[in-house]
């Protein structure tokens, strides 16, 4: 058995040292950065790069460092297959921003110190070391993040987002939260009871890997504003904290370690993080798992039902009944609309 408020802790601080070393690596100029793909998105067919530098390695090795350590046999799965990492790597990094704030200066932040124990055998961790790479590369600092999830029984638990680089506009570093012990941003308890409905309905998706499904989304949701940003954890990040209403990206691309820690986050607010279809993700210890029906995430959970899910179903069947459109999902057979439990 392992202690939620100790696992909480240990993933806080991970968050921590690992945008530490992305903050150094950032000022040293020497991203040393690689190519992982094949250079073209396999949905869109456009040129897509899908890159990898020194931050996101190094930022992957002290998180697997920091975690293991404390939970030596807990199963942790990271974007960048880190396998030969330095155990001792989590003692190098000094915790706390330059300035000397820190954004959570108690170990478990606002979480409850006592939140019970879970059994580890059914724990299992989704790492991104370093979410939005091309933002990092580009300079588009403030769509950086960390993003550390925890599955419980195959189900979103728990989640930790560390933003780098805070920038005066949006200043905030870290959100984590449990479900059934709720949300916080740095040590601000985010109120479940409030859900801020921007009007008109504001949604947001990628900046860079737009299809026909997601354009018609944002028609079939008129009037709303189209508000693109880069990175998974940063339009989760707006999501929850009711800046946007809706992250929608109906189409495969995202993975498990872009989304668990948001999935987890919402549910603790009482909103909601679904497939294009309104099925729940899954995160069981199946490896071969890949979410082809995309991600809608929503603080509101009666619009992202009655609205949301529709209009991407639609959007959906419609380019996949379209014999003029020859890309994803033309010719898929689409599942049914599914409403889990309101
Ligand atoms: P974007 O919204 O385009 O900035 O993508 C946000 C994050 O989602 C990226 O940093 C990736 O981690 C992930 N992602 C989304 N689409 C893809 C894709 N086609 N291939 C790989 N990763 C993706
Ligand atoms: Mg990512
Ligand atoms: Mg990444």
């Amino acid at each position: 058995m392992i202690r939620v408020s100790q696992l909480m802790e240990t993933c806080i601080r991970a968050g921590q040292r690992a945008g530490n070393r992305i903050k150094s690596i950032h000022s040293s100029g020497n991203l040393n950065c690689v190519e992982k793909g094949d250079g073209q998105d396999k949905i869109t067919g456009r040129p897509m790069k899908d890159l990898q530098t020194e931050a996101d390695r190094q930022s992957e090795s002290i998180i697997f460092s920091t975690i293991l350590k404390q939970f030596p046999g807990i199963k942790i799965v990271g974007e960048e297959e880190t396998s030969g990492f330095n155990m001792d790597d989590d003692r190098s990094e000094v915790l706390g921003s330059p300035n000397g704030s820190l954004a959570v200066s108690s170990p478990t932040g606002g979480l409850p110190s006592d939140m019970g124990e879970i059994e580890e055998a059914h724990v299992k961790i989704f790492v991104d070391p370093l979410d939005g790479t091309s933002e990092f590369v580009r300079g588009r600092l403030h769509c950086v993040s960390v993003i550390i999830g925890i599955a419980y029984k195959g189900k979103a638990f728990a989640g930790v987002i560390y933003r780098p680089f805070p920038s005066a506009e949006y200043p905030d570093e870290c959100m984590y939260g449990v479900v059934g012990f709720g949300a916080f941003i740095d040590q601000q308890k985010i109120d479940p009871t409030v859900i801020k409905r921007n009007e008109p309905r504001r949604l947001t998706t990628t900046l860079s890997k737009s299809n026909r499904v997601i354009e018609r989304v944002f028609e079939l949701l008129q009037p709303c504003v189209n508000a693109k940003d880069g990175g998974a954890g940063w339009k989760s990040w707006l999501v929850i904290n009711g800046q946007v209403d809706c992250y929608q990206y109906p189409r495969p691309g995202t993975k498990r370690w872009d989304i668990l820690a948001a999935d987890a986050i919402v549910t603790a607010l009482g909103g909601v993080c679904t497939d294009a279809c309104g099925r729940r993700i899954e995160y069981d210890i199946r490896e071969d798992y890949t979410n082809v029906w995309g991600v809608l995430l929503c603080r509101d959970k009666e619009w992202h039902f009655s609205k949301v899910v529709p209009a991407c179903h639609r959007a959906l069947t419609e380019a996949a009944n379209d014999p003029e459109y020859n890309q994803w999902p033309h010719g898929l057979a689409i599942p049914p609309i599914e409403i889990s439990s309101l």
